[in-house]
């Protein structure tokens, strides 16, 4: 079991290029009737995102009186902000659904940090096979990062480390919690229930790693510390990945819920947002969202992160697309052997296309004829296609803006300066992603919001902030 590191790249971010529906020519009517069709059910209207928003509010307030709620509100047992003034060494492990990550995370003072880091995919037996495999292999990545940096751990000395652990944990303390239920594809045995620390902690002493799980974080928490270390503003911390979820600093009298000592007066909250909505009121849910949902692996849960998401919006896309090739108004009613399969469609060819401003639509051709082994497109085609992706992923990104628009509108945050730091290749790469978010934020606050207001990407903030709440861990204890 020796775990491949993935080599990481970059891509530059491109722009949207828009396509005017007016513009298509419609092979017919009934095309031109069910493109229109589409339209309208993935248009999110500005009454709508307000509408979202307000429910949104009164989810939180819900989820911050009780436990049970839809909005799980999870007390994160982190008090006290950053200021940049942190020092020290750290390990962090950032498990959020697709890679996992370890990071060894060098605070130098003055917001400067150094970090070194090593991806590995999780392979999908793996994400469903027994607990202690799961666990056993994030060991052996922690094992072989050490070797391969040359971290070497004298006498009996542990290295703190931060576990970023991106599912919904109910957390107990700073380093201890149980997990809730999974979620993005992962279902492995005998954990639901579980100490995701205690597990992780028990693989490092099974292989004798002088590693200590000083603190259990949620990648939002950690996305928000991380950006506080040199935005001091932060509020929130937001993640746009495989799944979609937030945090932000509430005020202990607000939080309701909470039984014991507060020794500060604020605490991060995990909200578990992309469960929003569960009651199916208030969201505009399509036959081709309830399609998806039911295939995946965890039917009629986290309806909210299914509509943004980057594991569901590809799949999205691609239902809707069978669905005009089986009215034959797409491809001639052919479909491609790849397009037949569930979950082939990217969000990454998502990017791809929307970006795409050539006249031919050359790069989307290219995604469907060499990629998705369609052995012939038309321009229409390949117009209606450009369509949807965009509807898909504005829909994404105008929801998005309901969720952080409530937070915003729930913590008075929009009225002075305040930074949200966001994490995840959605945001990093789908283009206009962050435009559509403020536009959405405009319609609900005014145009004061984009100069108060500021979206950054706090990249890989997960696994810095998972090394800075290990920091703020010690510093309690
Ligand atoms: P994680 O959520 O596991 O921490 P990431 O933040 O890298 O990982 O998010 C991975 C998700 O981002 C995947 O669901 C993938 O579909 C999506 N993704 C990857 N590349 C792109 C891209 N270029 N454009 C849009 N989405 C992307
Ligand atoms: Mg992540």
């Amino acid at each position: 079991m020796t775990p491949t590191p993935i080599a990481s790249k970059s891509i530059p971010k491109a722009s949207r290029a828009i396509l005017d529906p007016a513009n298509i020519e419609y092979t017919s009517d009934k095309q031109k009737r069910a493109v229109a069709e589409l339209v309208e059910d993935f248009t999110v209207t500005p009454e709508m995102l307000k509408a979202i928003k307000t429910n949104f509010i009164e989810s939180m307030g819900k989820g911050l009186e009780r436990d049970g709620e839809t909005l799980a509100m999870v007390t994160s047992y982190v008090m006290g902000r950053l200021d940049g003034s942190e020092v020290g060494s750290y390990l962090a492990l950032d498990v959020g659904g697709t890679n996992l990550r370890v990071v060894s995370v060098h605070l130098n003072g003055g917001g400067q940090i150094a970090t070194r880091q090593t991806k590995y995919r999780i392979n999908e037996n793996l994400k469903v096979g027994d607990a202690k495999s799961l666990f056993d292999f994030m060991a052996v990545c922690v094992d072989s990062f050490l070797d391969e940096h040359q971290i070497v751990v004298r006498g009996d000395s542990q290295i703190e480390l931060g576990f970023t652990f991106s599912f919904p944990v109910l957390q107990t303390s700073i380093n201890r919690g149980t997990l809730i239920t999974w979620t993005k594809g992962f279902n492995a045995s005998g954990m639901v229930g579980k100490d995701p620390v205690a597990f992780l902690q028990d693989a490092f002493n099974r292989r004798h790693l002088p590693v200590r799980v000083a603190a259990l974080v949620n990648d939002t928490v950690g996305t928000l510390l991380a950006h506080a270390y040199n935005h001091p503003e932060t509020c929130m911390g937001i993640i746009l990945g495989t799944g979609c979820n937030g945090a932000y600093i509430e005020k202990m009298s607000n939080i309701t819920k909470w039984k014991g000592e507060t020794p500060a007066e604020e605490m991060i909250i995990n909200m578990e947002f992309g469960a929003f909505d569960k009651e199916r009121v208030v969201l505009p849910l399509t036959m081709f969202d309830n399609k998806m949902d039911r295939k995946s692996v965890n039917p009629n849960k986290q309806i909210l992160e299914k509509m943004i998401a980057g594991m569901y919006l590809g799949e999205i896309t691609r239902n809707v697309l069978l669905n005009l090739i089986d009215r034959r108004l797409l491809f001639e009613g052919n479909v491609s052997a790849d397009l037949n399969q569930m979950w082939t469609f990217e969000t990454a060819y998502m990017s791809t296309i929307e970006a795409d401003n050539s006249p031919t639509l050359h790069a989307t051709r290219k995604i469907l004829e060499s990629t998705l082994s369609f052995s012939s497109t038309t321009l229409n085609d390949r117009q209606v296609v450009k369509l949807i992706v965009e509807l898909v992923g504005k829909r994404a990104a105008r929801l998005s803006a309901a969720a952080l628009a409530g937070i915003l509108e729930h913590t008075g945050a929009w009225q002075q300066k305040a930074a949200i730091g966001i994490d995840g290749s959605l945001f990093e790469y789908y283009p206009s992603f962050d435009t559509d978010i403020m536009d959405g934020l405009e319609e609900v606050f005014g145009p004061e919001v984009r100069k108060n207001v500021s979206l950054g990407l706090a990249q890989d903030g997960s696994g810095v902030g998972a090394a800075l709440c290990a920091l703020l861990a010690s510093k309690y204890s």
